[in-house]
């Protein structure tokens, strides 16, 4: 979630995906984090783990405010229509139930605005032949999944302050996402200070993983971390 203050000192709060389980992330995290509304919702594809969590948005929608503006490709609203048909064709309601009011808008690879804030679309391959999005905004990319960055896309990246990406697990590389080793060759080779890894399976030891990257800072002043739950980072835009 990108949170920013408004200049009439509300706060704005972006989602980037939906995850898997919007609910329980939702009930666990919002709280703690003051988040009352969802200004805008940008996904990265239409795989389980960033739409699945779509359907809890109708009672979003039917509780906390009256529409969500929702930015994807057209790939990923078919999909989505697939999997919902009832979120995005709201004449196939079937009466009784809460119907969403979920405000989908197409996007390709041009840049776009939600709620004041330009997100530059970062095509990315997500396995062989297969295109999922990252997305910079301001001085922070965001890779949530990919097996292999584009000349062209990392054209786009370089200069960031921050990278959010992509780092399966160490070693045993995978059709669809980047390990822990090529996360960090790609953040050396883009030359980015800071980088999380998030996507991380549980092939991870979390503590003695980060003790090992931690090295880096060191040795070639990258400063690269697996990020945790609720983690909070500070940014300037
Ligand atoms: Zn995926």
């Amino acid at each position: 979630m990108i949170q920013r203050e408004r200049s009439d000192g509300g706060i704005s709060n972006l989602m980037i995906d939906a995850g898997k389980f919007f609910y329980e992330s939702a009930i666990q995290w919002f709280p703690k984090f003051n988040a009352q509304t969802i200004d805008g919702l940008v996904i990265t594809h239409a795989h389980a783990d960033a739409v699945g969590g779509l359907d809890d948005l109708r009672d979003w929608t039917n509780n906390a405010q009256a529409t969500l503006p929702i930015y994807l490709r057209q790939v990923d609203l078919d999909a989505v229509e697939s999997l919902f048909f009832y979120l995005v064709d709201r004449n196939k309601q079937s009466g009784g139930g809460g119907v969403a009011k979920l405000d989908f808008t197409v996007i390709d690879h041009k840049s776009f605005e939600v709620d004041g804030l330009e997100f530059v679309p970062l095509p990315v391959e997500h396995g062989e032949g297969r295109e999922a999005l990252g997305y910079r905004f301001g001085p922070v990319s965001y890779i949530s999944d990919t097996s292999n960055i584009p000349d062209s896309t990392a054209d786009l990246i370089r200069g960031s302050e921050l990278l959010i990406l992509d780092a399966l697990r160490p070693a045993r590389t995978h059709g669809t996402h980047f390990t822990l080793e090529q996360a960090v060759e790609k953040a050396r080779e883009l030359g980015i200070c800071k980088t999380l890894l998030t996507d991380a399976t549980h092939d991870i030891d979390h503590y003695s993983v980060n003790a090992e990257l931690a090295a880096l800072k060191d040795s070639e002043h990258l400063d690269i971390q697996y990020a945790y739950d609720g983690q909070c980072i500070d940014i300037q835009f």
